[in-house]
């Protein structure tokens, strides 16, 4: 990704942005808790190797990444650090994960039967887990103190295998009321207990609970660490966080810059369908990123990109690699002028307008758009 590229669109990272969120949290949570950097999804979109390598750098103390693959392709680039992986792996891959020490989520009782059966009780290095735990998400984890045992138990029949920590997922912690939070949280803490009193180990067990929205606004949710994903990056997991929490620093801008420039009659259809049929002499211009790049398509005719910080509306279809905006009101944009898709102010508006979320945007951002790291 680093080095030549030829097309004007990219995408800018800036790790020390990354690295002031990473301080900025764990002086929030305090010194004794942990930050686990969550790198999943090529870091949101921004890249995993270097994210990871800035995150650790800047104190991170663990990695969460969703699959074995993630993790696996951190070691392969060299990243050291414990790597948690936050999402189900087939038991069969047990011994693969622990050659690599690459942490495991224990998902189930069933899951923990089966991984201690085929893990090898004598391999030379053993696996590490940490208990998933459901208390409203719905998804992945054991739901009662019954299940939290047996799985427990089923992990202690082999030596080999570990239990480091337990962990559960918030579903509303991002929102402005928090009962449901509440609640999730009281289920975890009882959990959280009663797993500690049934595994004696050498070292205290791992207990988390927090994502963004719990990192920002649920102290409750702490425990002994904290994984922070969306906020890593600077952006807010919803927008009434912004203003009411800790001062994070956008890590990422989508960029591009102006390939064409025309000016056309009213009248003028622009784009496939002919959807957008101009009604004044217009500026076009047409800006090399499209929706193979990740830039949605529902953006046709919505969103809008910054030209010398004004917006300019989307005219048309975005299509594969090419989008038109009508620049009249920019009437100093010249060709070759930069372009900003998303930066701190456009991403969660543009998000908004599409009805989904930053994260989603930020995931999509193609293989193919370059990233460029300051
Ligand atoms: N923990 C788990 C299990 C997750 O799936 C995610 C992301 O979806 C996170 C933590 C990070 O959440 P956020 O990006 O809201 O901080």
């Amino acid at each position: 990704p680093e080095g030549t590229f030829y097309r004007d669109t990219w995408a800018e990272v800036d790790l020390s942005a990354i690295a002031h969120n990473v301080r900025a949290v764990q002086r929030h949570i305090g010194l004794q808790r942990q930050v686990m950097a969550v790198v999943k999804a090529n870091a949101y979109g921004h890249g995993a190797v270097q994210v990871a390598a800035a995150a650790l750098a800047a104190g991170a103390a663990q990695l969460g990444v969703a699959t074995l693959d993630e993790a696996l392709a951190l070691r392969a680039a060299g990243v050291r650090g414990p790597i948690l992986v936050l999402g189900y792996v087939p038991p069969r891959h047990a011994a693969a994960a622990a050659h690599h020490a690459v942490m495991l989520t224990v998902v189930s009782a069933r899951h923990a039967d089966q991984l201690a059966s085929c893990m090898d009780a004598s391999a030379e290095t053993p696996l590490d887990v940490h208990l998933k735990i459901d208390t409203g998400m719905g998804r992945l984890g054991v739901r009662t103190a019954e299940e939290l045992l047996q799985a427990a138990a089923g992990l202690s029949r082999n030596p080999n295998i570990h239990l480091r920590g337990a962990f559960t997922h918030l579903a509303q912690s991002d929102a402005e009321t928090l009962d449901f939070t509440k609640q999730q949280l009281q289920t975890a803490a009882a959990l959280f207990d009663l797993l500690r009193q049934h595994v004696p180990g050498e070292a205290p067990l791992l207990l988390h609970a927090a994502n963004s929205g719990g990192i920002l606004q649920v102290p409750a949710s702490h425990f002994n660490m904290v994984r922070l994903g969306i906020s890593l990056y600077g952006v807010y997991p919803s927008e009434h966080l912004r203003s009411r929490s800790l001062a994070l620093v956008q890590a990422l801008q989508l960029k591009s810059r102006i390939a064409h420039l025309k000016e056309v009659p009213p009248g003028t259809p622009i784009g496939y369908g002919s959807t957008y049929v101009t009604r004044r002499a217009t500026l076009v211009a047409t800006v090399p990123i499209g929706y193979a790049d990740g830039l949605p398509r529902a953006l046709s005719n919505r969103g809008y990109f910054l030209v010398h910080g004004r917006p300019c509306p989307i005219i048309g279809r975005v299509c594969m690699d090419q989008t038109m905006i009508d620049v009249t009101d920019c009437a100093d944009a010249q060709e070759a002028d930069e372009v900003v898709i998303y930066n701190d102010r456009t991403l969660p508006e543009l998000a908004g307008l599409i009805d989904t979320i930053a994260y989603e945007l930020l995931c999509a951002i193609a293989p193919r758009v370059p990233r460029v790291y300051h």
